[in-house]
């Protein structure tokens, strides 16, 4: 995959770059390991110091940022803004408080008699180089859930982002220099992903984190595991939306597309498949199909767009397949289904949103990720059905429940195979919460204390 930037609102290239050479990557990896030496021992003041400014200038540059965000992968102008705005706050939170979630343990003072210790402490030092392997989707927030943490925990990271958003990965090294960092502590290094096991093989490389497609994890946690190197894998999600007859339906609606075609249907943790019971099934399908009908379409630089184009002519064509796959074996299709006729849009790679009713297992959309706007609907006659659809997936990273009833809502949170349950909302992150998924959603927490201390040597210190 060349490292470009094509606009995929006219498939236009507008810009290309050259990848790395090995002797670059030497060189990075050396100035990285050598800022580590230094950096791992700054306090958190200071390191929140650095991070606090590194959430100024973003905010300052948020509108340039968003357009290059947009003009490379095709989000809605509005919400790569708002993307940028949730990098600075995550920013200020991890500034404020890292010390605390990083503070020495203690042990129950029983347990460290028992253990014939005068003193035992617990404390989080930092790992050292880390590599984040990141996507597209949400570019500057993808890679800022990891940095955050990580530079406020002591780590120093090189990132390899996709090969499409070279100029939002540049920009996000020129951000943290600027911030004040010391040379090495971010570095993007424009590659393409056949140079990323050299650098996970490196000894100076300690960790990896990787979100992504399954593949892409699969085969970084297989070098890293090779090489007894710790990663977080954060890949793809198939979340269902279940609906009980108790919900407020307009507004489960209305959240429903909301939670489709955020971000024009490309994030892991959309809701894709939307289980309803039979009672609330007709009129849940009517406010939901009308809503994803009502959207609107088009240029994502223009206001009022609310589903700009795929990423990617390839993304395009996947999602296209997975849906043509379902219509030949007997799927339903309730709204799109088809590319845009408009002539402004052909040429660039959109896909309306869709709605597919009568979805069955024997079709790849049961199983495979709707990287795009579309959705499924099931019918199910009672919560132990909506509970075995839900389940019936490789992925396991959210899900949404809407429901009025307590009952309901305890039997979910027991039931439901996911790292996150939301009632009566979509799934969204926040700073303050783990972030994460089981299956092969990946392994590992961002976010809150729990992500902090992945890239963290809990080293026990005792003392006779
Ligand atoms: P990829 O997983 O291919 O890309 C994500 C990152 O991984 C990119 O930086 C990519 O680099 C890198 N990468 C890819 N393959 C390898 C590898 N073998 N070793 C090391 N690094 C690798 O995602 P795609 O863009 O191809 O999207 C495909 C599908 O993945 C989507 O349709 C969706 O289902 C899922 N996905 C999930 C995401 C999520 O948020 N969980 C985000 C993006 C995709 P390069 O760009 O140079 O190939």
């Amino acid at each position: 995959m060349p490292i470009a930037t094509v606009n995929p609102a006219d498939g236009r290239t507008l810009k290309t770059f050259d990848p790395l050479d090995e002797k670059d990557i030497e060189r990075r990896i050396a100035t990285a390991s050598s800022a580590f030496a230094d950096y791992r021992s700054t306090g958190y003041a200071r390191r929140a110091e650095l991070l606090r400014r590194a959430a100024e200038l973003l905010e300052r540059d948020r509108d340039s940022i968003a357009r290059t965000m947009t003009t490379e992968m095709g989000k809605p102008l509005a919400q790569a803004r708002a993307e940028a705005a949730k990098c600075a706050k995550t920013m200020r939170w991890y500034a404020e408080n890292a010390e605390r979630l990083l503070a020495d343990e203690l042990p129950r003072p029983e347990d460290v008699e028992d253990s014939g210790a005068a003193r035992v402490r617990v404390v989080y030092r930092p790992l050292g180089v880390v590599l984040a392997v990141m996507p597209w989707n949400f570019p500057l927030w993808q890679v800022v859930r990891f940095a955050a943490p990580a530079l406020m925990a002591g780590n120093v990271a090189l990132l390899k982002h996709a090969s499409n958003v070279p100029q939002t990965a540049l920009y996000l090294e020129d951000l943290f220099r600027e911030a004040g960092y010391p040379p090495g502590c971010f570095q993007t290094l424009l590659i393409g992903s056949g140079a990323v096991e050299g650098i996970l093989r490196d000894s100076r490389v300690s960790a990896a984190t990787l979100t992504g497609s399954e593949g892409a994890g699969r085969s970084v946690a297989a070098i890293a595991g090779d090489e007894i190197k710790k990663t977080v894998l954060e890949l793809g999600g198939s979340d269902p939306f279940v609906v009980m007859p108790s919900a407020d339906l307009e507004q489960a609606a209305r959240t429903a597309v909301t939670a489709r075609v955020q971000n024009n249907g490309q994030s892991c943790i959309a809701a894709k498949r939307f289980i309803v019971h039979e009672e609330a099934y007709e009129a849940f399908s009517v406010y939901f199909t009308a809503g994803m009908r009502a959207l609107t379409v088009g240029d994502p630089t223009a206001e009022g767009t609310d589903v700009g184009p795929l990423a990617s002519e390839q993304g395009r064509a996947d999602l296209e397949e997975l849906v043509e796959d379902a219509k030949a074996k007997g799927a339903v299709v309730l709204c799109g289904g088809e590319r845009p006729a408009e002539e402004a849009l052909a040429a660039g790679w959109y896909y309306p949103p869709t709605v597919l009713a009568e979805v069955t297992p024997e079709m790849r959309i049961h199983r495979e990720e709707t990287f795009g706007p579309v959705a499924c609907l099931y019918r199910v006659p009672d919560i132990s059905a909506a509970v075995s659809v839900a389940n019936d997936t490789s992925f396991g990273l959210s899900s949404n429940v809407w429901t009025r009833e307590e009952a309901e809502v305890a039997r979910f949170e027991r039931s439901l195979e996911a790292g996150g349950i939301y009632v009566n909302g979509m799934t969204a992150s926040h700073p303050a919460f783990p972030f994460g998924g089981i299956k092969r959603s990946g392994y590992g927490r961002e976010l809150a204390g729990h992500g902090i201390r992945e890239f963290c040597n809990a080293t026990t210190v005792w003392e006779g």
